[in-house]
């Protein structure tokens, strides 16, 4: 469910035309719901009530101060995977305590910042990391939190590129060496190992994956419990999936309802690190059709947004629905919706039914509130779209669109005699 409705005969995000946004904000332009992002975060939160948890938005999803502040106010820890991310959190002011870090290749640097914020904990994903974290506490004086993410060679049966819990993935390590590592962590000094992570994929769209790599996890910390480790939290990761297209994914109530009654009889927290799922309706990207053109096989929409604005569907082969800001009720075509960069992976659909539209027309491209912009880059020196959160009527300029200026900002100096 969203806040983006046809009312009128034109879109809204909420109770604003999305036309008269792009009118004074230009295109391409990402436009959020605060609506949505209130329904999402607390369906999913709420699935879990009957349990101790904590819900971290995974960062790297949508990682728009606005964004995180409102998910903060919420509520909302946070799951992030880099210094910058921790940057951000910190910055929209969420308590370090709500703050878990994951990721494969954690610096040193980073690991310094984020025990110097004293964030919740840690999930490790190698033994190398395990002792590095441990020297950079000890030359701190402090004891780091952590979690060991597990990784549960289980087939999540999504993309292969979100797929992450496998044995053949680079993430987390598997039982065995998981045991070992546990029992390493108990006799270093810098360490408090005081939970377990595991996070098997994206866009998941079947209860079966999560629920097997939970059962797994469960009789790993049975033998946890044996070398005496007082394990307090249990992180299951995000991946839970939305619709798209056709896809039907479960609801987060009987996503959260499924391993409420896995855990009920465990004492733990458990903590979810949801992105997709929250995040992923709350926005659409707006973009302007620049040109059309037909050859002998193909219509092509030319558009000013492209695959450096919105790379899931040139990465993934993802399907974002699109449709016309104020339809225009003209006979259906199938076309290819291509952007203004030179590449031929350069598409938002291809072979897609839309009605004939024209040069100067606004189309919008749902479900882009996720691994939309936060995966955007400036290829083809192309600037940043802007973006906007929309609360009711009101709106707000979340981030601005770049400049040229801010193209070459930081590599002016090589010009300088
Ligand atoms: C990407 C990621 C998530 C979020 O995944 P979604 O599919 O967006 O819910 C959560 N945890 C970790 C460790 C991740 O890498």
């Amino acid at each position: 469910m969203h806040h983006f409705t046809y009312r009128d005969g034109e879109l809204y995000a909420e109770d604003v035309a999305v036309r008269e946004l792009a009118a004074q904000y230009g295109t391409p332009l990402y436009v959020y719901s605060t609506a949505t992002f209130k329904r999402h975060f607390q369906a999913f939160d709420s699935a879990f009530a009957d349990l101790h948890h904590l819900t971290c938005f995974s960062v790297k999803a949508n990682s728009n101060l606005c964004i995180l502040r409102l998910l903060s106010d919420l509520g909302a820890g946070m799951d992030i995977v880099s210094g910058g991310e921790l940057f951000r959190a910190l910055s929209a002011k969420v308590p370090a305590r709500k703050i878990v870090y994951s990721g494969v290749g954690k610096r040193a640097e980073e690991i310094r910042e984020a025990l110097l914020a004293d964030i919740l904990m840690f999930n490790v994903e190698s033994v190398d990391e395990l002792r590095r974290i441990n020297e950079i506490a000890l030359e701190m004086d402090k004891v780091a939190r952590i979690s060991l993410r597990i990784n549960p060679d289980v087939d999540p049966k999504t993309h292969p590129y979100i797929s992450t819990g496998m044995e053949k993935n680079k993430f987390g390590l598997d039982i065995e060496q998981s045991l070992e590592a546990y029992k390493l962590a108990q006799t270093l000094p810098g360490i408090e190992p005081v939970g377990i992570d595991c996070h098997i994929g994206s866009q998941l769209t079947t209860l079966e994956p999560f629920l097997e790599a939970l059962r797994r996890i469960k009789d790993f910390h049975k033998k946890l419990k044996t070398l005496g480790l007082d394990i307090r939290f249990l992180d299951l990761g995000g991946g839970l999936g939305i619709t798209y297209d056709q896809e039907e994914p479960p609801h987060p109530k009987e996503f959260g309802q499924a391993l409420v009654q896995e855990l009920k009889d465990m004492d733990l927290t458990l903590i979810l690190e949801p992105g997709r799922v929250i995040a992923g309706n709350t926005g659409i990207l707006v973009t302007e059709v620049v040109y059309t053109k037909s050859t002998k096989t193909k219509h092509f929409v030319i558009v000013d947004a492209a695959m450096n604005d919105l790379i899931r569907p040139s990465l993934y082969q993802s399907h974002h629905g699109i449709a016309e800001v104020v339809p225009q009720q003209r006979p259906v075509r199938n076309v290819d919706v291509v952007g203004p960069i030179c590449e031929t992976g350069d598409f938002l659909a291809r072979d897609r039914e839309l009605p004939e539209v024209k040069s100067g027309e606004l189309l919008a491209v749902f479900s882009a509130g996720a691994y939309g912009f936060t995966m955007s880059s400036q290829y083809n020196s192309r600037t940043r779209a802007a973006e906007i959160l929309v609360d009711g009527a009101n709106v707000i300029l979340a981030r601005k669109r770049e400049t040229y200026a801010d193209l070459v900002a930081l590599e002016r100096q090589c010009l300088q005699e």
